[in-house]
This record gives structure tokens, sequence and C-alpha cells, in this order.
């Protein structure tokens, strides 16, 4: 079974804080390169909505999940 796109999100985004949660995602990373590239693929993305909020060009944003749970973030919650 694969990391849920979910917890990828949360992940990438720096939101697993807590050990319990961190420490089986990591190890599944350290041994799936599946969801390395999916990872990779997520910090590309969060790396383009940062420029687009920073330019306000969130036309550029193809993965709205990711910038809704960024937002989120931003918003402290
Ligand atoms: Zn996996």
């Amino acid at each position: 079974m694969h990391i849920s796109d979910e917890d990828l999100e949360r992940y990438c985004l720096g939101m697993v804080t807590d050990e319990a949660e961190l420490a089986p995602l990591e190890e599944h990373l350290l041994g799936c390169h599946f969801c390395i590239d999916r990872a990779q693929g997520m910090q590309k993305q969060i790396k383009v909505i940062r420029d687009a909020l920073r330019t306000e060009n969130l036309g550029a944003v193809k993965r709205p999940s990711v910038l809704a749970t960024f937002l989120r973030r931003l918003r402290g919650r």
C-alpha cells in the first residue's frame, strides 16, 4: 500500500510533525521509488505554488488540492 495523496501532500508541506505519523511515512519513502517520485513531483508543484503566490499568478497552479493544503497551512490551521 502506498502513501495517500493527502498524506504525501501534508508530508511535503512539512505538516506532518507527529513522530508516530512521520516515522512510517519516511520509512515507506526510503523503500518506495513510486512514492519518492510522487513526493518530488509534489515538491515541484509546491515551488510553483510559492512562486505563483509571490507573483499572484495562480493560473500556473495545476494541483488545486495542493494549493488548498498550502493555503490552509499559511493560515496556520
Ligand atoms: Zn509507495
